[in-house]
């Protein structure tokens, strides 16, 4: 029965080692109890990270963006299609 609860204290402390290798921390933002708060995405423009919830959505030649602001979307639009 000890055997058996090392295993498995052994398999769980294993889980959580290759969930910390495989998670990318860069994209995410933790809070204090470790939930995940927003992703964040890149403005290709000013090259800001932003909050996916809250940046604007533009699609543009048939590939969606993400800016950190409607002026940033409208730049990037215009230089791209100059
Ligand atoms: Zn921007």
């Amino acid at each position: 029965m000890i055997r058996f609860l090392i295993f498995v204290i052994l398999a769980y402390v294993a889980y959580r080692v290759v969930k910390a290798v495989f998670w990318p921390k860069e994209k995410t933002i933790r809070g204090p109890e470790g939930g995940v708060i927003d992703e964040m995405v890149q403005d290709p423009y000013c090259k800001t990270y932003v909050p996916k919830r809250e940046a604007v959505k533009k699609t543009i030649g048939g590939e969606t963006f993400s800016f950190c602001s409607e002026a940033c979307a409208a730049k990037f639009e215009s230089e791209k299609g100059a």
